[in-house]
């Protein structure tokens, strides 16, 4: 494909690239993501279960959705796209992932440069005082040991910001690019999705179904996160 091989022109001339992915990067490794799911869970709207209004006054279904998402990440792993962005990384391709996903898969498969910018859900907290917790008290639904408030994931809720700095991590590598890849983000969560236009460089939005939000990136590819990479890679290989 004639869009394939330009984007690797762009990675092979660029010497600053950005990655940045969304929850459409790790569906083929079996998390499903929030907007494109044929149901919901619990015919709940994933954004306000993952909600600190949730978390504030409705715990036990807040603790019940990050307990069932803990577990289907227990039976995932990362698959080849989040294996070729590492190598790519190794290669000198690829010089930043940031990432709205909280899989930790972009660290598992090997990439070393990454702003978690939702944070991770294999870190655990108190949610008043902040003092660290383990999983296991947190999926035992222990209060904290400190001050008797709710533990939870280390992660960014909908209603919460953004840690500053990996949001200033992704911003200044953002600036800085000559390329930016977008990869499988409905670009509906404020404000990575601001991210994207941010950028001198050149852009490419790579997802499974593409909507107005692909408007105003320099090339747009329809297909699956984990196909194209596979395709682009071997374009790099053979
Ligand atoms: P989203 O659910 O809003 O959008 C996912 C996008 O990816 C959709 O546009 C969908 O069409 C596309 N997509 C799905 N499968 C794809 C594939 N195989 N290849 C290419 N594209 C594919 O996700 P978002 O924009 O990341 O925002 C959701 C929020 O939910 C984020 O804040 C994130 O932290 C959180 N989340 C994280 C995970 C995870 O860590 N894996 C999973 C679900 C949600
Ligand atoms: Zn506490």
């Amino acid at each position: 494909m004639k869009e394939l091989k330009t984007v690797l022109n762009w990675l092979q001339s660029s010497k600053q690239t950005v990655i940045l992915t969304g929850a459409g990067m790790s569906t083929e490794s079996g998390i499903p993501d929030f907007r494109s799911s044929s149901g919901w869970w619990k015919n709940i709207d994933p954004q306000t279960v993952a909600h600190i209004t949730a978390l504030e006054n409705n715990y036990d279904l807040f603790h019940e959705f990050y307990s069932m998402r803990l577990s289907t990440l227990d039976s995932c792993e990362p698959h080849d796209g989040h294996f070729i962005l590492a190598d790519w990384e190794k290669r000198g391709l690829v010089h930043t992932i940031a990432t709205q996903n909280v899989d930790g898969f972009h660290a598992k498969a090997g990439n070393q440069n990454i702003a978690e910018l939702h944070g991770s859900i294999q870190n655990f907290r108190c949610h008043r005082c902040e003092s660290q917790a383990t999983r296991e008290a947190f999926l035992n639904k222990e209060k904290c040991p400190n001050c008797g408030g709710k533990l939870r994931p280390n992660v960014v809720l909908f209603g919460e910001s953004l840690p500053e700095d990996s949001w200033m991590k992704a911003l200044n590598a953002i600036r800085e690019a000559e390329l930016v890849i977008v990869i499988g983000t409905s670009l509906e969560v404020y404000p990575v999705n601001q991210l994207p236009m941010m950028t001198k460089g050149k852009t490419v939005f790579i997802n499974k179904d593409i909507t107005s939000n692909a408007n105003g990136f320099d090339l747009v590819i329809e297909g699956k996160a984990k196909e194209i990479l596979t395709n682009i890679n071997l374009l790099l290989t053979h």
